[in-house]
């Protein structure tokens, strides 16, 4: 039985904003609101604006609509069902894309309305459901390799795409299918006699297995069922018994995520958010204490300044950050992975460091993955080097579109009574606080421009606190509120609290700092130059001039020396965005004006650049 659907709500759309969205506005099915049964513990702190009640412009729109266009409605629909319809799929991980993609379609489907898509994703899920085996059974394994390998892992994706097709739609059995799985996993895996160590039945050292967490959490909040819930806590339990990964006793510890397991990047930080769902849950502190020691870990010691980790897959040792074309930077499923990190720590928080790692990721390597013409994607993005994005079948393409289509969850949203601004972005949202509904409009060129003036409507007075956070490489953010200035706190929210009507407006001026940024241990002789939430990167097709590029930089370590100023008109093509600046620089140590362009948009690029006065 579908649970009652609810039409979705008009905006009132000008018409300048009309012509942005071409294509964006087909919704013709109602998008339910599927409830959750067993409810988080109303603990959140941060709950983002539902993906129906907004809609981005600029940059965020650009993306999210190549996400659509060029990737999830050109999605290699049979190759992700072959290895369902027709055992054993022809790789050990093939059965882990149909999960993913009903993840990114239910996300982008809610966002967009968009009748394409809710057909295709129809067609997925109907068919990965119908290949489902009457014992639960939903994997690319023959009968004899039945839990090896990455058997587990893809019956983890299997839940996570079919309850995020059924939130999205209500379509029941969905859910029926799901519970088929949770149902036996909780037969297959245990201490009783006769099930099998879940810890022996996946890569790297169980934790592809033990990733199962993650929905497995998400099915006991949707069915309310505790042995789906005990399934978790066993799950936590065979972390630290011998021969598995660890991860609490280490973590918890202090140990870091480099000594933990094998280091693992993608596969640790699954099992991460897999332990938030579970901390949303049951409120042990010890879950919480083990994530906020594991993302300092990786934020002080283990993180790219594009807001990326991992090399060749793993986790290094400490400030060893390889950028170079071979060092296999960033795996795009690690990117997503670690932004979905950063979004439950928001929610359980609200705390404004977690935001702030939202935005380098998602205005650096995230975009940065992605192809913003084709909608290619990239499985690794150096820093320095060329991207090498594709379309096909692979682990990050089909992660990818799940991040990006996150990013209406990551922007704005309620918190604490109040709302909350956390990436600024032109657009709108509507937004549900105690006693009143209120509509947001932004208008901003950000992030090219730091000038942002929000309109903010509720349907009545009300009194509630607009949070305004304060990104921490700026030097100054004031606002201005009815004649009343304020100055925000760099890495802080600054609280607006006051009886809002209908119509007032928030002017925010915040200061796009250029800063130069040593390139540390691994690049002691490099620097690099970021913008706002942007790094830019020196970009080879916008400077043929220069054949030692190597050699080539900013002319001082004094951001005032670079003398940045625009330089999009006539200077990019399709491929390199609208934004680009020139800076004054150096060519071994001869002057030499440089274009640099966002990293998000480069082509063939050093984001590490000749440091003035190296020898
Ligand atoms: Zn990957």
């Amino acid at each position: 039985m579908l649970p009652p659907g609810r039409p979705r709500r008009a905006f009132v759309v000008r018409a300048c904003t009309a012509l942005l969205v071409a294509g964006f506005a087909q919704a013709q099915q109602p998008r339910p609101r599927v409830p959750v049964l067993q409810a988080a513990r109303e603990t959140d702190v941060f709950t983002p604006a539902p993906f129906d009640e907004q809609h981005l412009d600029g940059l965020f729109a650009a993306r999210l609509r190549v996400n659509l266009e060029q990737r999830l409605l050109r999605v290699d629909e049979e190759g992700i069902l072959a290895g369902f319809r027709s055992r054993p799929g022809r790789q050990a991980w093939i059965g882990e894309h149909a999960g993913k993609f009903l993840d990114a379609a239910a996300n982008m489907w809610l966002y967009t309305g968009d009748d394409r898509l809710r057909e295709l994703m129809d067609r997925v899920a109907k068919t990965l459901i119908a290949c489902q085996q009457p014992g639960g059974y939903l994997g690319t394994y023959t009968e004899d390799r039945r839990w090896t390998s990455w058997d587990v892992w893809v019956h983890k994706y299997d839940l996570l795409g079919l309850i995020a097709y059924y939130r999205a739609t209500g379509y029941r059995p969905a859910l029926d299918a799901a519970a088929r799985i949770g149902d036996l996993m909780c037969r297959t895996f245990g201490t009783a006699r006769g099930q099998l160590d879940i810890i022996g039945a996946g890569e790297h050292v169980g934790m592809a297995a033990t990733s199962i967490l993650e929905p497995m959490v998400l099915l006991y909040q949707q069915t309310g069922e505790q042995r789906y819930l005990d399934f978790c806590l066993y799950i936590v339990h065979a972390w630290d018994e011998p021969g598995g990964p660890g991860i609490i006793a280490s973590l918890s510890a202090g140990k870091g995520v480099f000594h933990t397991a094998n280091g693992k990047a993608y596969e640790m930080m699954s099992n991460l958010v897999g332990l938030s769902r579970l901390y949303r849950v049951t409120g042990n502190p010890l879950y919480l204490q083990t994530i906020e020691s594991a993302w300092r870990d990786i934020q002080s010691r283990r993180l790219y300044v594009s807001g990326t980790t991992s090399a060749h897959e793993h986790f290094q040792d400490d400030i060893v950050l390889p950028a170079d074309q071979d060092a296999d930077v960033g795996e795009g499923c690690a990117t997503v992975t670690w932004l979905q990190l950063n979004s439950q720590l928001l929610r359980l928080t609200g705390e404004p460091r977690y935001a702030a790692e939202i935005e380098r990721t998602v205005y650096n390597q995230l975009l940065a993955a992605q192809d913003p013409v084709n909608g290619n994607i990239c499985y690794f993005t150096p820093l320095n080097g060329r991207k090498e994005a594709t379309p096909g079948i692979n682990c990050c393409v089909s992660s990818e579109p799940r991040g990006i289509s996150l990013i209406p969850e990551l922007a704005w949203g309620t918190e604490n009574g109040g709302l909350a601004v956390n990436l600024y972005t032109q657009g709108e949202a509507r937004f549900s606080i105690p006693g009143a509904k209120v509509q947001i409009v932004s208008r901003t060129t950000y992030p090219q421009s730091g000038i942002v003036q929000l309109s903010v409507n509720p349907d009545k007075p009300v009194r509630f606190p607009l949070l305004l956070r304060v990104p921490d490489w700026t030097r100054s953010f004031e606002v201005e509120v009815d004649g009343r200035k304020l100055t925000g706190l760099p890495g802080t929210y600054l609280s607006v609290e006051r009886t809002w009507k209908a119509g007032d407006e928030v002017a925010i001026r915040m200061d796009m700092t250029i800063r130069l940024i040593p390139g540390g241990r691994s690049y002691p002789d490099s620097v690099a130059v970021a913008r706002g939430p942007q790094l830019l990167a020196f970009e080879e097709t916008l400077n043929r001039s220069i054949v030692d590029t190597q050699r080539a930089g900013p002319v001082s370590l004094r951001p005032e020396d670079l003398n940045l100023r625009d330089a999009g008109n006539g200077q990019t093509d399709s491929r390199t965005g609208n934004q680009a600046y020139r800076i004054n620089g150096q060519v071994n140590g001869a002057p030499q004006p440089l274009v640099l362009v966002p990293f998000a948009d480069a082509r063939v690029y050093r984001v590490w650049m000749a440091r003035p006065g190296r020898t």
